[in-house]
């Protein structure tokens, strides 16, 4: 982000005072201004940040960089009429630092793209920066930089998140072993059935606690950065992987990677209550959403039986965070879920195109 106007204080006190209510008003410059005041002082081994034509991040002593993309995009990812502006902006991050969770690195900068419709209003603007910024400034990954740019559609927020991972140390998909015990953490479904609501159009008021908590789960995503650091160090975890696009094809993203087949064990799925109660309300499987439902952003990881416990003495140190024995990896073979009804293949997830 570069403006190198905005060093002026009159200039920045003028902006203050601008009756500009868009986007389009403001102009970049402005806008940037805003973006700087609302993400604070960036973090010591950002040694260039926000302000130049790119940013620089000093490395860890023998660590790698891991860097992750990902985007929202209006009437794609999120309703502007359903989601506050900044619910939106934590999500953009979140869905960025989970990948990072899911290779176990520790979060050290990130960047953002804004593709912004001309008639977006400033106070959303604002909001939506105040969203992203203070999942930054939590989760260690301050804004260094970015880029504005007019859309003819469409909000569409792309963001580039950077972390450090030791090299011995760095979860992948594909190390996974038959016999390995998969384990997935928090709960599952939530998100789906948060979405269902939004779609539905249930007031938000009328929804119980754990309704609510569904809807948090959809449109304020918690990525498990400190559960996947801790279980990279635990030498426990053969394989890893974030829930974006369900439970189901995480772990035939797992078994695929690693060359293994997998068995998941149905009555083990820790499904989260609101989603339980959701389906019943609306006539839908819970077991389905739980298993096919996108978003939920919990990671599955593959770990040694050997080293079970070395695990679990890992996640323990995450006590928010439960994690919970789902199935495993077995020899070969197409994923499928157990059941007292036998052995059904997994639902495909999630997808895009
Ligand atoms: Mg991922």
């Amino acid at each position: 982000l570069s403006s190198e106007a905005l060093a002026k204080d009159d200039f920045l006190r003028m902006t203050d005072r601008s009756p500009a209510t868009t986007v389009g008003q403001a102009g970049e410059s402005a806008l940037i201004d805003r973006i700087r005041r609302r993400t604070g002082a960036a973090a010591p081994w950002i040694t260039i940040g926000i302000g130049d034509d790119a940013a620089a991040i000093a490395p860890d002593r023998n660590r790698q960089i891991i860097v992750t993309t990902d985007s929202l995009v209006e009437d794609v990812h999120f309703r502007r009429a359903w989601t506050a502006p900044r619910a939106i902006g934590h999500k953009a991050l979140a869905v960025n630092l989970s990948d990072l969770a899911a290779m176990g690195a520790t979060p050290r900068a990130c960047l953002l793209s804004l593709v912004m419709p001309e008639a977006l209003p400033l106070d959303e603007f604002d909001e939506l920066i105040d969203g992203l910024a203070s999942l930054a400034a939590a989760s260690g990954a301050p804004l260094a930089g970015g880029n504005l740019t007019r859309s003819p559609g469409p909000l569409v927020i792309d963001v580039t998140a950077v972390g450090s991972a030791h090299p011995r140390r760095t979860l992948t998909r594909g190390g996974g072993r038959p016999g390995d015990l998969l384990f997935v953490s928090g709960r599952l479904g939530g998100a789906a059935a948060g979405l269902g609501m939004l779609e539905a159009g249930e007031r938000r008021d009328a929804l119980d606690d754990s309704e609510r908590r569904c809807l948090e789960r959809f449109e304020m995503p918690a990525p498990r950065l400190r559960l996947g650091h801790v279980a990279a160090f635990s030498r426990a975890v053969t394989a890893c992987i974030d829930l974006s696009d369900g439970l189901a094809d995480a772990v035939r993203q797992i078994a695929a990677a690693s060359g293994t087949g997998a068995d998941v064990e149905a009555g083990s799925l820790p499904i989260e209550e609101g989603s339980v109660r959701w389906a019943n309300r609306s006539g839908r499987d819970g077991l389905m959403s739980a298993l096919a439902g996108g978003e939920d952003y919990e990671l599955l990881f593959a770990v040694s039986p050997r080293r079970r416990r070395s695990f679990l003495a890992a996640a323990r140190r995450c006590p928010d965070v439960p994690v919970t024995h789902i199935g495993q990896l077995t020899q070969d073979g197409e994923p499928a879920l157990v059941s007292a009804a036998g052995r059904l293949p997994l639902p495909a997830g999630f997808r895009h195109f």
